[in-house]
């Protein structure tokens, strides 16, 4: 008889975004004031232009019988992985060769697919509030989940916790959606300590084109010994605004060992071979048209818009008493508040809608200490996040 996976039945019964884009469909259905939407981390901004032309120039080449390309290499075109290594990975003293390049459609599917490699059961530390997807993708694989609320007592509870026995770390830095950023001496110290526990750190830097401080890594390979115990993974979908054309890349060095024998690297690439056909080589030349064409600078452009977005937003939260920490925001896109007089995170959801026609995304869906919580994103239009806050006042 045909049996399901029963990890699955540990699941919510829903994706968080995709109960809020649910609830948005009723609303906008029967109300006539126009939605602010400032839930999903989703960018507004139309694509750079030196993107835009690299589609062009891609549909060109496969226009042309004598420069059409078929399946890519499925981690990947190698003229994009130099690309990376000449761009992303200058001032990283760690050497990155391309076989530890894994281009990819998004992070999403690495961060969750890469667990497939691995035994089920396994002892897995993340963050509370953190993105949802490493929490279900966790669940769906059978894994025991040890849960952190901030870096520091992530360290302190495996140095001190005789019960805190980790074989994988996941690290968003900056954090979705609190913004908390992992500083170069933590990163020092949880690279030492996978070191001597022998465990493995996932490290998310999908909004690491938002950091504005100095001392913050960038990529955990600016740490000395970071190969030898990090995958790192990169995203373009907010980086280069390519949420709809999709790209992304993973960072598998083959240091990684399981035993003497074999790579993670190795399996990752076996994984990949099977299960995927590389990214769309139209995606993969809209960002290489922006490396080539010295056209980074356009991207900061629109990070810079959304950081002032953020920013608006913050001073407005700010004025209300709702922030908890300033320094949070500093290095994020999002906004990350306490509900008004304690309220659940879920009630002061309907609370925007029914009287503001706003919507953002509580708290509690990144995790229990979400709770009392609420997110609103900066890739908003700013004629939204205007809007939101003249309705708000
Ligand atoms: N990692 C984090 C922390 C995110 O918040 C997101 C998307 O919101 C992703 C990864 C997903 O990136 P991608 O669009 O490449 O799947």
């Amino acid at each position: 008889m045909l049996k399901i996976n029963n990890n699955y039945l540990k699941l919510e019964n829903n994706y968080l975004f995709a109960k809020i884009s649910e609830e948005k469909n009723k609303y906008i259905q029967k109300s006539d004031v126009s939605l602010i939407d400032l839930s999903i981390g989703d960018v507004t901004l139309p694509l750079v232009n030196k993107a835009s032309e690299g589609i062009i120039k891609a549909n060109n080449l496969l226009s042309n019988i004598n420069t059409f390309v078929g399946y890519p290499p499925s981690s990947g075109h190698e003229f994009l992985k130099e690309q990376i290594i000449k761009n992303d990975y200058l001032n990283v003293k760690a050497k990155i060769s391309k076989e530890e390049i894994f281009i990819s459609d998004s992070s999403k599917s690495d961060i969750s697919n890469i667990l497939d490699i691995f035994s089920d059961k396994l002892n897995v530390a993340i963050q509370n509030p953190v993105y949802p997807v490493y929490l279900d993708s966790n669940i769906m694989r059978g894994n025991n989940i040890l849960y952190y609320s901030s870096i520091d007592s992530l360290i302190y509870e495996i140095e001190n916790n005789d019960d805190f026995i980790i074989d994988i770390v996941y690290i968003c830095s900056p954090n979705n959606p609190t913004g908390e950023v992992v500083t170069k001496k933590q990163l020092e110290k949880l690279i030492s300590l996978a070191l001597k526990y022998q465990f493995i750190i996932f490290f998310d830097a999908a909004y690491e084109a938002f950091i504005q401080e100095n001392n913050i890594p960038h990529s955990i390979y600016e740490i000395k010994n970071a190969k030898r115990v990090a995958i790192e993974f990169k995203s373009y979908s907010k980086t280069a605004g390519f949420t709809p054309i999709r790209l992304s890349y993973t960072i598998v060095p083959k240091e990684i060992k399981i035993n003497k024998d074999i790579t993670v690297n190795s399996l990752f690439k076996r994984l990949k071979d099977t299960k995927y056909n590389g990214p769309s080589f139209l995606s993969e030349y809209a960002i290489y048209n922006v490396y080539t064409s010295s056209a980074i600078n356009e991207l900061k452009e629109n990070i810079n818009y959304y950081t002032e977005n953020t920013k608006i937003l913050f001073d407005f939260f700010k004025s209300k008493h709702l922030i908890l920490d300033e320094n949070l925001c500093v290095n994020s896109p999002y906004v990350w508040i306490k509900t008004p007089n304690n309220m659940s995170s879920w009630d002061y959801f309907y609370y925007l809608l029914d009287n503001f026609m706003i919507l953002g995304t509580p708290g509690i869906g990144f995790g229990k200490n979400g709770e009392n919580h609420f997110r609103f994103t900066g890739f908003g239009k700013r004629e939204d996040i205007l809007n939101a806050i003249d309705r708000l006042k």
